[in-house]
């Protein structure tokens, strides 16, 4: 393949991811941008393999046991442990940056001369900083995500001081690395290498659980730029383009995150959020009173008596993957003449867009399914907030407790329907750990169970109550 051919196929690559990148950011083009993405990917690797490589078999020794255990993986991962693959993910990318950086450095050829030397030493100490930041960093993310470590920051005593520390130790390795040949400047670049996986570590255990949706698409931001500087190092301008497009897509999720929480990413970063929480065991303040349990059969009664309802799921729908029975729900209510909507917390779950992606698998129409910001003042005419498997992102705590450590965030305004049903398996609080005092309120309901065992008692009470025609009901 000519020079010319290869920048061709480049551009036409950078083209459709940049068109993957358009196409996923609304539910209704998402395929269509998947679709993009993976010929982009397609055209890319074919291109990069043809030029750059001359030992295939050794290309494919390595590829074909990694497609074979991706593909095995990935097709088995559940919905709910998807934040924690794209977590391990980062990694991944995080350890090629720094291995890249590595042997790009150790590598013996055209010795490089003058502002091109340092350029390209720059190049690899910055990459390899980077990845390996984003390399313990994301694996810690993954134990939070998976539960292996705990949510709570880790609240060091000089934290600040402690991270300043290490980068101002980095800057000093930098410098040091600068001033040497290779190989002779492989100890500070270890060095620095081993102190920017620290500082990756402590970085996101100081992240508590309720920020952990910033963290993520944080490190997805940090992958990419990590890509961008292994690009460099190897002069792939394709490798610069994408790491480029994950890096900046990576900060603006980032940021739409941080406005859905109402925190600054600074002081999400640098972390701590909840550390001075205290009364009850997760944070906020203790709650004292008795919730009202109810049954299925009285639930079928409020929802089909109402006029207007609003569903609010969270992180345990998708656990119980309940969806497809919720919204065999709703085509039930709505032949009954009930208005049902959706209503969709940016960070219910655990990963951007979790809800949109359950409620889009369950052939849920988009025109039914409303952000925070356009169904939150529907809440006060709706009969009943219907809020299966949710809770923190309907908890008021964030309006009014200062101590609870997910103040400051908006939340689903539930609590102004006349009725809300929480549908969850206890009083179990959420992700945040935090208590809900909406469970002890007059206008609540409780219908303890697994979210699916539940929905599926309601469809059928609902089916044989009203004796709806069940012709569009599918057989799950
Ligand atoms: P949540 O606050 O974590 O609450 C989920 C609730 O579901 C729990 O209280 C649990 O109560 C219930 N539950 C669990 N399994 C269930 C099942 N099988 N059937 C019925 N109920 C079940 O969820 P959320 O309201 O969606 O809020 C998301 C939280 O995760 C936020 O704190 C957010 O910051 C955090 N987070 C989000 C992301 C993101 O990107 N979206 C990433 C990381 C973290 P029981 O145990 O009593 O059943």
């Amino acid at each position: 393949m000519s020079n010319n051919l290869l920048t061709v196929a480049y551009i036409a690559a950078s083209a459709l991811f940049i068109l993957s990148l358009g196409g996923l950011a609304d539910q209704e083009t998402a395929r269509k941008g998947n679709l993009f993405g993976i010929a982009g990917m397609v055209i890319a690797f074919t291109a990069t393999a043809w030029v750059g490589v001359s030992n295939y078999g050794v290309l494919l020794g390595a590829i074909f046991p990694a497609v074979v255990i991706g593909a095995f993986l990935a097709s088995r991962v559940a919905m709910t442990s998807m934040p924690e693959l794209v977590a391990i993910l980062h990694s991944f990318v995080g350890a090629a940056a720094v291995l890249v950086g590595i042997g790009n450095y150790l590598q013996t050829g055209q010795p490089l001369l003058g502002a091109e030397e340092t350029i390209h030493k720059l190049e690899i100490f910055i990459g390899v900083f980077i990845g390996a930041i984003t390399f313990t960093g994301s694996i810690i993310a993954f134990g939070k995500l998976r539960t292996l470590i705990s949510s709570k920051p880790l609240m060091l005593p000089a934290r600040h001081l402690l991270n300043l520390s290490l980068l101002i130790a980095s800057v000093v390795l930098g410098v040091w690395f600068m001033g040497l040949e290779s190989p002779a400047g492989l100890t500070p670049l270890l060095a620095m290498t081993a102190i920017a996986a620290l500082l990756g570590i402590h970085l996101v255990m100081a992240i508590g659980g309720a920020d952990m949706p910033v963290v993520i698409s944080m490190l997805n931001s940090y992958s990419g730029w990590a890509a961008a500087a292994a690009g460099f190092m190897l002069s792939n301008d394709l490798l610069i383009i994408t790491g480029a497009l994950v890096g900046s897509s990576g900060a603006i999720l980032s940021y739409i995150m941080c406005k859905a929480m109402n925190r600054s990413f600074f002081s999400v970063i640098l972390g701590g959020f909840g550390a001075n929480a205290g009364a009850s065991a997760g944070g906020g303040t203790a709650i004292v009173g008795e919730a009202k349990p109810t049954t299925v059969e009285e639930t079928v009664e409020l929802l089909t008596d109402a006029s207007s309802v609003i569903i609010v799921p969270g992180y345990g729908m998708a656990v119980a993957q309940a969806q497809h029975t919720v919204y065999e729900i709703t085509q039930l209510l709505r032949e009954k003449g009930v208005n049902v909507r959706f209503g969709i917390h940016p960070v219910a779950g655990r990963m951007p867009g979790h809800m949109n992606v359950l409620l889009a698998e369950a052939n849920v129409p988009y025109d039914e399914v409303f952000e925070l910001e356009d169904i939150n003042n529907e809440f006060s005419q709706a009969d009943v907030a219907y809020v299966i498997g949710a809770n923190d992102v309907t908890n008021p705590s964030a309006k009014t407790d200062p101590k609870s450590p997910i103040f400051g965030m908006p939340i689903l305004d539930v609590e102004k329907a006349k009725t809300v049903l929480f549908v969850k398996r206890g009083m179990g609080s959420g992700y945040a750990g935090v208590e809900n005092e909406l469970f002890f309120r007059d206008n609540t309901m409780m219908l303890f169970g697994d979210a699916k065992k539940m929905t599926d008692g309601i469809r059928e009470g609902a089916v044989n109550s009203h004796q709806v025609s069940p012709r569009f009901l599918s057989s799950s």
